[in-house]
Order: structure tokens, then C-alpha cells, then sequence
């Protein structure tokens, strides 16, 4: 994949998602009986970080440890079931799945399935994309992504958005379809641009949410809005937080960002008026211009937490800085 951004912890994806394989229940019935099965449910899954542990109701199965050398195949913590365990088998299962997803194949032609269904109260070791998401190898990422992203779509449409009837999921857990009224309805993702601002001096603005933790900054981001260009986008969005205006937009790369249906498209973009540069004093409470020395200083009397490795913001001020920036991470 061409990406300026190197090492996008949730763009990794191995996973073919197999799209002509949806049409025909038969063939994913098939599929899932030989198929890799995990569960999902508000964003979190089972995960075995010793190897010691089993879920509580013992059917999944134990796999491999954490892997350290996230490009291969081998397995991480995430912990499967068996397709013909108990635990699918069971009349709350049953019901679920009709909300099984077919994820996609690996490249050796395993099926992968997701069910999304409530854990059993008390279930322990669950996870989230954010805490274990660099863990994942190349193949899982694309599987929880596409099963975590997909559960959210799912646990909050549930009714037909033209007549208000109940949805049903079609097409292996792509779609919803109405049967009242016949409408289908596909899975949205919301678009975010986010900016790394340069200035003539090669120094990048960045800038602090009032919600972030203390000495938390990071590159501008917005949502697209209806109508807009995604360079429109970018122009408004540094505009309205920081004050400056843009030109030379280019586009970096891209990262899913299921929290809870975001992708982060990247940019970065040059003013000539760094002098403007003012915090909107409403989502932005603060901004910084940095130079490469200052953001090393800065990171090393920890006066600056920079956002998490898992993001895109984190990469975006690493191309700019030249190699891995390390410091405490900050989440949110
Ligand atoms: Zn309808």
C-alpha cells in the first residue's frame, strides 16, 4: 500500500474480504464451520495475554502467546472459539447469529467470522483495539478491525432509518436490510481529515484539546462535512482551531479508526502566516510551533506527551521528525 506514514498499527490488514463469497448463506455456513470465530461486543474481545487463563466458560480456544514480531503470521493473544462449541451452540448464541460476520479470508484461504453477542457477566480479560491493537499480527488486525467497526455500525441501527420497522443483518453481516419497507442500509464511516501544519521554517504547529490529558498536544483534525472537499476540509478545520491559513495540501495516507466509525485521512499542508496562529479557545486551548530540537526537549522534560503509537497523528509527527519519537504516551 503507498502510504507516506510507515508502520500504521491499524492499517495493516492482510485479510481479503472475500465480498463475492456474502451472496450465498450455504457458502457461509460452510465457511464458518472451518472458520477462525471470535467474539465482539461494544468494542471489546477475549484476550489471553499468558496463556494460562481460559474464558469463562472454557470452550474457546487457547492459542499463542503475544507476539513480538507483529509482520508474521503467527498468532497473538486473541482468543477463538470452535465452531462447533457449546458456546455457539447455545440458545443465546443461536439467536446471535444472525449477527455473525464474515470477515474475510487469510491468504492460506482460512475463513475468518466474528460473532457480536454480549460477553457472560464476569467475562475477564477483555480488550480493546486501543490496548492490544499493536499486539494484533497483519492478518488480525484486518479481522478485529473489520468485526469491531462492523459491531458498531450494527449496535445502533437497528431499525430501518426510512419507515422504523426492525432491520435484519444480510450479506454475512455487510448489510442491514428492512423487511417491511425492503430498504437496505450499508455500514457508514464517518471521515476525519488530520493535519500536520508546516511552516517556511519546517516547523509543525501542534495543538491541545481541553479534553486531553495535561501537556497532551497533537496535529489538527475534523470531520468532513456534507459537500465539502477533503481539502476544503483541511483549509476550515486549521482555520476554525488554529487561525491560520493553508496551501501546498498534500495527502499522506490513511487509518480505520473504529471509535466508534472514523477513518483518519491524513495531510499535510504549509502557511505562510505562522504569526496567526491562535488557539479557537473552544475545542483548542493551546498551541505550540516546534523545531525538531525543541520537540526532543520538550519530550524529554516530559512538558510534551505526544499522542499514542497506535495513531496517526504519532507517525505523521515522526515522517515530519525523521525517525520514532519516543516519551510517554498519552491515550484520547
Ligand atoms: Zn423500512
Amino acid at each position: 500500500m503507498a502510504s507516506e506514514l510507515q508502520n500504521l498499527a491499524l492499517a495493516r490488514s492482510l485479510l481479503d474480504r472475500a465480498a463475492h463469497l456474502r451472496t450465498s448463506d450455504q457458502t457461509l455456513d460452510e465457511l464458518f464451520a472451518k472458520a477462525k470465530i471470535f467474539q465482539v461486543n461494544q468494542g471489546k474481545f477475549s484476550w489471553s495475554d499468558g496463556g494460562s487463563q481460559s474464558n469463562q466458560s472454557g470452550q474457546a480456544n487457547q492459542l499463542a502467546q503475544p507476539n513480538q514480531n507483529k509482520s508474521d503470521s503467527s498468532l497473538s493473544g486473541l482468543i477463538y472459539l470452535e465452531p462447533d462449541s457449546a458456546q455457539i451452540k447455545s440458545p443465546e448464541f443461536a439467536a446471535s447469529v444472525a449477527e455473525r460476520f464474515f470477515l474475510g479470508l487469510a491468504p492460506n484461504g482460512q475463513p475468518f467470522f466474528a460473532i457480536n453477542a454480549p460477553f457472560p457477566q464476569g467475562t475477564e480479560n477483555l480488550v480493546s483495539l486501543r490496548e492490544v491493537g499493536t499486539l494484533l499480527n497483519d492478518l488480525e488486525i484486518g479481522a478485529v478491525m473489520h468485526a469491531v467497526a462492523l459491531a458498531n455500525w450494527h449496535d445502533v441501527h437497528p431499525r430501518c432509518a426510512r419507515c422504523g420497522e426492525p432491520t435484519i443483518s444480510i450479506l454475512g453481516g455487510s448489510t442491514r436490510k428492512c423487511p417491511t419497507c425492503e430498504a437496505e442500509h450499508y455500514p457508514r464511516t464517518d471521515s476525519a481529515v488530520i493535519v500536520l501544519v508546516r511552516d517556511r521554517d519546517d516547523r509543525i504547529l501542534l495543538g491541545r484539546q481541553k479534553i486531553w490529558p495535561a501537556k497532551r498536544f497533537s496535529t489538527f483534525a475534523g470531520f468532513l462535512e456534507p459537500g465539502e472537499s477533503l481539502e476544503a476540509c483541511v483549509v476550515r478545520e486549521v482555520a476554525e482551531e488554529a487561525g491560520v491559513s493553508l496551501s501546498e495540501i498534500k495527502y499522506l495516507g490513511s487509518q480505520p479508526w473504529p471509535f466508534p466509525a472514523s477513518i483518519m485521512l491524513s495531510f499535510t499542508a504549509v502557511t505562510d502566516n505562522p504569526e496567526a496562529a491562535e488557539a479557537d479557545g473552544e475545542e483548542i486551548e493551546a498551541i505550540r510551533w516546534y523545531t525538531r530540537e525543541e520537540i526532543a526537549a520538550d519530550i524529554a522534560s516530559g512538558e510534551l506527551l505526544l499522542p499514542p503509537g497506535i495513531s496517526i497523528a504519532r507517525r505523521m509527527i515522526e515522517l515530519w521528525y525523521g525517525q520514532p519519537l519516543e516519551g510517554v504516551e498519552a491515550w484520547r
